[in-house]
């Protein structure tokens, strides 16, 4: 039998992301927030970008939070440009701001479907664009937070699963024009993460009981699930991987009855 151990302080080099330069939205609070501080304790510099103030939420001197709409095409630009005229490089962008407002179909207010559709589709693109000038010549990590709605139907949240299953594609779309750039996209899909977005059917014993009858682990994810998944993919460890749906989900979308 080989020597399993041969080499390990290789492979665990690989999933570095020491003096990585990432940038986070959504990072105040829930999935963003713990992603942030999983990549500031690795050794990351991490921009977070969210639409509240939320200077008091990471204390370290790699976490640089900034106050901004990601929605706001001319801002993100600035954003964009200022970090990397402060690091000459960006090295990863992970799209995790996102919204839901859950309403049937036949009601749904195009305002709502608007809103939904540029902040968790048009403003990942628009944010990808920006980054690629920055990437093209070094290469790069895109990620996307999508969710189990961009490959499955559920009902009354039209615009979330329209959103989110676009953002699902663009990430095939943009991997497959980039990796010549050596950028990779790739999705992470998660499950039932117990954030505020998720806090309803949290605390609703029938919605609850729901979600768990068909997930194999039977509990929600906690937003530190996401971290090892981000790690391996912002890092050189997962150099071989892009365009892929990789599910944070308990198990939820494969299981049957
Ligand atoms: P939360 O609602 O808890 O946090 C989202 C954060 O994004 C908030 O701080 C929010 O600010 C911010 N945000 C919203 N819109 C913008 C904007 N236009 N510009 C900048 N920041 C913005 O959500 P989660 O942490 O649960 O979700 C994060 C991501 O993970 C989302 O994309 C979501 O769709 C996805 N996801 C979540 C799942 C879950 O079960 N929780 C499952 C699958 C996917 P504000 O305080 O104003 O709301």
């Amino acid at each position: 039998m080989g020597d399993t151990t041969k080499n390990l302080g290789d492979i665990y080099s690989c999933f570095s992301v020491k003096n990585k330069i990432v940038i986070v939205t959504g990072a105040a609070r829930g999935n963003g927030l713990a992603i942030s501080r999983g990549l500031v304790n690795g050794g990351a510099r991490v921009y977070g970008i969210d639409v509240v103030d939320f200077s008091n939420s990471i204390k370290n001197e790699n976490f640089f939070p900034i106050k901004a709409d990601v929605t706001n095409a001319d801002l993100m630009r600035e954003v964009v440009d200022q970090i990397y005229l402060s690091n000459k490089k960006i090295d990863v962008l992970i799209n995790n701001a996102g919204i839901t407002k859950a309403t049937s179909a036949e009601s749904y207010a195009i305002q709502d479907w608007d809103k939904t559709i540029l902040t968790n589709l048009s403003a990942p693109f628009i944010l990808a664009q920006l980054v690629f000038g920055t990437m093209k010549d070094s290469g790069g990590s895109i990620i996307n937070i999508t969710s189990l709605n961009a490959r499955f139907g559920f009902s009354n949240n039209p615009a979330y699963v329209a959103s989110k299953s676009g953002l699902n594609g663009l990430t095939r779309a943009l991997a497959k024009d980039w990796a010549k750039y050596n950028i990779r996209v790739n999705n992470i899909c998660p499950g039932y993460i117990h954030t505020d977005m998720t806090k309803i059917s949290f605390n609703d014993p029938v919605l609850f009981k729901e979600r768990m009858d068909r997930s194999m682990i039977k509990r929600y994810g906690e937003p530190e699930d996401l971290v090892g998944i981000v790690i391996f993919l912002a890092s050189e460890a997962s150099s071989y991987i892009t365009g892929a749906d990789l599910f944070v989900d308990g198990g939820w979308s494969a299981s049957g009855v």
